[in-house]
Parts: structure tokens; sequence; C-alpha cells
């Protein structure tokens, strides 16, 4: 007997006929003797129905308020869900966040997990309950009041909720059958990984991969939660995110990953003494701009050299006044940005052992002559900022250049 968190999302649940499918699917489960933790999303829409009838009735409403609507989704399904498992059999009941309790910050629409008590969860499958559904995506904060966790919540819940009941496996049933090498939407010979690490997920996730939501996989990395993508419409198994020592034979470099949400500044002739970097990204940081690659070069006179960064796209206009109402304190020539770039980045733990992981990047982009603007690294990613249209070739290319394509 095993223990199993099965996360279904939005798509999964997104019809009464979906519903019983998936009861079909955990009822499988069950019948192997398993105990079944299932954790849901709000029926596909449902969610974005509920943020705009809030913003049709105040647009400045209170955010505890907020996350009551937001969190009634889940309600919906779990409940659903629940219906459905009793109908063909099998012994099952929901749980709202604040039933269980899932303990959060007080952060609305935004919360943080702060605690799960597995002891009620733990009671009732003692008691004979097979099949335990849990809303997902909400919580109570430490006022008593509901709070739900951002938008892709339910992921982080679901592995939440694997680690307090010290699960197995934490399956998320998607509408992706796995994670791919690259959006196989732009490489149609993208192959899909049986197996990638917590390291090199996070990358993906973060660089428009977009499966899991980010934070269930630093979770999941924090508590070696088993994570599990697949297909919740087919029935073949998905990608495995692991660590390391689960993969034996790691490629050196596992993925693709590209952003075309992205922006670039360039400060050009910025003085070149102490205390101004502090002074350009200290307040964009109090205005919660996140920035992301940031390169300045040796200056040639020794007092001005210019600056570059990047922020998503749409904080630009805000970063932009930022920094033009702190041009006192900085002092520029003049700024430039640029809406129309990418950031494609090149992902593996491999390369942490490997030389020349950047150069057969750079040699594939100039082979197609793709103008490099901004290169960063990490221990395990090369990025480059390119132009925007050039995103489908430099991803294709890179693939190639790699020996990721499918035979
Ligand atoms: N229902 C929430 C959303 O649409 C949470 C989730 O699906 O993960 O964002
Ligand atoms: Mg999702």
């Amino acid at each position: 007997m095993a223990r199993i968190v099965m996360k279904f999302g939005g798509t999964s649940v997104g019809s009464v006929e979906r519903i019983k499918n998936v009861a079909q699917r955990v009822k499988a489960e069950v019948d192997q003797g398993n105990e079944v933790a299932v954790v849901v999303s709000a029926m596909s829409g449902e969610t974005n129905r509920l943020v705009g009838l809030a913003q049709d009735i105040a647009p400045m409403h209170d955010a505890r308020e907020y996350d009551v609507v937001d969190a009634a989704g889940e309600q919906v399904s779990c409940g659903l869900l629940s219906m459905a498992l009793q109908d063909i059999g099998v012994q099952a009941r929901s749980f709202l966040g604040w039933q269980i309790p899932v303990r959060t910050s007080d952060v609305h629409s935004a919360a943080r997990i702060k605690e799960i008590d597995a002891s009620l969860l733990d009671q009732k499958f003692s008691e004979g309950h097979q099949a335990l559904v849990i809303a997902g995506f909400q919580g109570i904060g430490p006022d008593d009041r509901v709070t739900t966790l951002g938008r892709g919540g339910s992921d982080t819940s679901a592995v939440a909720v694997a680690a307090a009941l010290r699960a197995d496996r934490c399956d998320i049933y998607t509408d992706v059958d796995g994670v791919y090498t690259t959006d196989p939407r732009i490489v149609p010979v993208a192959r899909k990984l049986d197996k990638i690490t917590y390291e090199e997920m996070l990358e993906m996730a973060s660089q428009g991969a977009k499966v899991l939501q980010t934070r269930s996989v630093e979770l999941a990395m924090a508590h070696n939660v088993r994570l599990q993508v697949l297909s919740s419409f087919e029935d073949k198994p998905g990608t495995l995110v692991c660590s390391e020592d689960e993969i034996m034979e790691q490629e050196i470099v596992s993925g693709i990953a590209y952003s075309r949400d992205e922006a670039k500044v360039t400060l050009v002739k910025v003085a070149d003494r102490p205390g101004i970097a502090a002074k350009v990204f200290g307040p964009l940081a109090d205005a919660a701009v996140n920035v992301d690659m940031i390169v300045q070069n040796v200056s040639e006179d020794g007092k001005s050299t210019d600056m570059t960064f990047t922020v998503p796209r749409g904080d630009l206009a805000r970063a932009v006044q930022v920094i033009e109402s702190a041009n006192s304190e900085i002092e520029y020539a003049s700024l430039d940005t640029s809406a129309t770039v990418s950031k494609i980045s090149v992902i593996g733990v491999g390369m942490r052992s490997h030389a020349g992981v950047a150069l057969t990047m750079f040699r594939a982009l100039s082979d197609k002559g793709i103008n490099i603007e901004v290169i960063s690294t990490s221990e395990i990613k090369v990025s480059v900022l390119i132009e925007e249209e050039y995103t489908e070739l430099a991803v294709r290319a890179l693939h190639t250049a790699y020996g990721l394509d499918a035979a």
C-alpha cells in the first residue's frame, strides 16, 4: 500500500463528464489498495469568472472578501468530485482548507502555506476513508479568515499536502502529458523527459514552461516530494520531478526555455562610482519591479559606463518612471528601452561538470545570424537576450545543437 496525492487542474475537472473521468482514475488507485488524497482546482474558467465578479462589484475591493469569493471555485469542484466518487462506491469526503486546517500567512490572494496539520486526514484514513478530496488553492490565515495562494496555487496545495502526509508520490494531472525538452508548439520534435531534477524544473518553470507553479517545485525540493506531471486524458507515464541522485544518466542539457515576457533597459553613461547600482536598483525594488539580468561593463574613462538590465515587459513603464524620477540621484546621460526582446535559456545540471556548454549556444546562434544582446549564466543555466522575432528560430537551433531532437 502506498500513500498518493493526486492533483487535478481546472481542465481536468472542467465538466461533469471530466469529473466522472477523474473519479475513475482515483478509484483505480484506491482499487490498488492505496490511500489517496486528491487535491482539485476550480473547474476551468471558474476562478477567472469569480475574479471578474469581484472586479465588477468593486475594483478596489477588500482583499479578504476577494479570497472568500475566489476560493469558492475549489469548494464546488471538491464537493462534486466527492459525490462522483461516492457514486461509484469509493468512500470519499471533501475537505476545505479551513477544515484541515491549511494554515497560511495573512497575505490575502498570495498567501504562503505555513503548516498543514495532517492529523485529521490521518484519522480519516484510519477510519476507513479511501479518498480524501481537498480543495486546492485555499487556506486559513492567522485571524481565521479564508486565504488563497495565488493563481495556479493548487499545485502548491498538492505538494504541501503530500509533504504533510508523507506521501510516496504527488501526481499532478494536467492537460499536458509531461515536461518536454522545450515547447512542442515551437519544436515538434521536442521529447518528453522521463525525469528532471527539481533545480532544472525550477528553471524551466520560471522560464515560461508553465506546467507547474514555481512555488510548488520549490516546496517539493525542500521536502523531497517526488512529483509526477502527467496527462489526465491519456494513460501513459509522465515526467518525474525528483532529486539528482534518482537520475542515473544525466544529459548535459535537459531543456531549452524561452520567455517573451522581457523588456530591456539601458542607462547610458551612468556614473561609475560606489553606490550607483544601489541607487538604481533600490527604487526599483521599492516599486516591486523584479529585475532579472543585469550587466555593467568596466568604464573606459573611469567616470561613466553603460548599465543594462531586464524587467518583466508589463513592468517596463513603471521601471522607466522610477528611474526617471531618480535621475538626479543616479546621473545618467540617456535611457534606452526595448520591449521586443526575448530570453532564451539552456538548462541542465550536467553543465556543472562540463565545459563548452555556452560556446555551443553562441555558435548555434551565430550560425543563424542571431545577435546576442545580453548574456547571463548560473551554475545550471546559460541565458541570452535576443530580438523577439528570432525566438522560434533560436529555440529550434539550440534544440538541435544540444542533440535534443527526437530521433
Ligand atoms: N483555481 C486557481 C486558479 O485558477 C488555482 C489553480 O487552479 O491552481 O488560479
Ligand atoms: Mg495550473
